[in-house]
């Protein structure tokens, strides 16, 4: 990665970097970051004389040639200071909880709209809604883009950023055209690298972050950690990783909670962790506790379905969405445990 020692390189000083690093077989992508902004260079980037010819150049300040399989997510990159901010909140103070339907009701938009006040009273910084869904079977309800006016609604009648899942380049345009301001990455599609490359492109210096879930097959933390690494390298540093459960299932869950992964997710990366309590036990009445556990664990915060009248949703809101009282008490307990977590002596 190159670091120059203005906050960003003038178009002919980028022209002079990129002509070095193509002789290489290497390409340049700029990667806008809270400060400045640094050059990563994508290909084979520990060649001796690739890198002396640009730390020759007046302009550059450092080459930071990562030893890790990534180098933007890597705890150790020059990007491990960045932030995340959405809204009024930079994400790692305080906890932030992402709250709301699993799936928006085209032909109920009050209820979306009253849950979205409801969340936001009960303490959330974020507003979700699924205006597309990724189901099981082919006859269930997969959404309507007519649903993206209804999030951005909510939007404007809280002033909260919204959330939601996209699962194709159709739904992506929509939505960043449409001005959401988290994207989410399914489990589904976690492992999909043409979708995170579009993503990292599409978003790239518009101030949208992405949510990706981790896929409920993948295995070791690295192969999550690539993932976020593919959206990075397009472009798009604003990254918060989340543990969503793990197939095989744990008894009645209806995932393998993995929230316990977040400690590791934290050693070896600078993104942020906000874990989904709701699709890893997939029961409104267990999701309290684990959203606990998320904090305990060391997570920057947890996303959580909450409907105001949960048997009157679609999708999983019925079975797994919790009200909006409890979503209140849960969120001053989950403050709770942060300032007890944060004040943990680390070994
Ligand atoms: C969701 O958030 O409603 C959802 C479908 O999540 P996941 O991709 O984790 O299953
Ligand atoms: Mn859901």
């Amino acid at each position: 990665m190159i670091i120059p020692k203005e906050p960003k390189l003038t178009d002919e000083q980028l022209s002079i970097v990129t002509s070095i690093v193509e002789e290489y077989d290497c390409k340049i992508q700029d990667i806008v970051g809270h400060h400045r902004t640094v050059y990563a260079v994508l290909g084979e980037e520990r060649k001796t004389i690739m890198i002396n010819r640009i730390l020759g150049l007046d302009f550059i300040d450092r080459f930071d040639a990562v030893d890790s399989p990534f180098k933007l997510m890597d705890s150790s990159s020059e990007l491990a200071q960045h932030k995340i901010v959405l809204g009024d909140h930079i994400v790692g103070k305080g906890p932030f909880v992402i709250a709301g339907h699993c799936t928006i009701d085209p032909k109920n938009p009050n209820l979306f709209i009253e849950s979205a006040h409801a969340v936001k009273e009960a303490g959330a910084k974020a507003i979700r809604g699924g205006v597309w869904k990724p189901r099981t079977m082919p006859y269930s309800y997969q959404g309507d883009d007519a649903s993206v006016k209804i999030l951005m609604e909510a939007r404007s009648q809280t002033d909260l950023p919204v959330d939601t899942e996209v699962m194709d380049e159709h739904q992506l345009r929509i939505a960043v055209e449409a001005g959401v301001d988290i994207l989410q990455v399914g489990a589904r599609n976690a492992l999909n690298y043409s979708l995170l490359k579009s993503i990292g492109q599409m978003t790239q210096n518009k101030k949208i972050a992405v949510l990706l879930k981790r896929s409920m097959g993948m295995g070791p933390v690295n192969e999550f950690i690539a993932a976020a690494e593919y959206i990075a390298a397009a472009g798009n540093p604003d990254i918060m990783l989340c543990p969503r459960g793990t197939n095989p299932t744990m008894d009645s869950y209806r995932n393998y909670p993995d929230e316990s992964i977040t400690p590791l997710l934290k050693e070896k990366t600078w993104a942020p962790v906000i874990v989904d309590p709701s699709h890893s036990v997939g029961r409104a009445k267990y999701v309290p506790s684990a959203a606990l556990a998320a904090i305990a664990y060391g997570a920057d915060g947890v996303i959580i379905e909450s409907h105001v009248d949960p048997q009157r949703g679609i999708g999983d809101d019925p079975k797994q969405s919790i009200k909006p009282d409890i979503l209140k008490q849960l969120i001053t307990d989950i403050e709770a445990i942060w300032t007890i977590k944060n004040r943990t002596v680390l070994i």
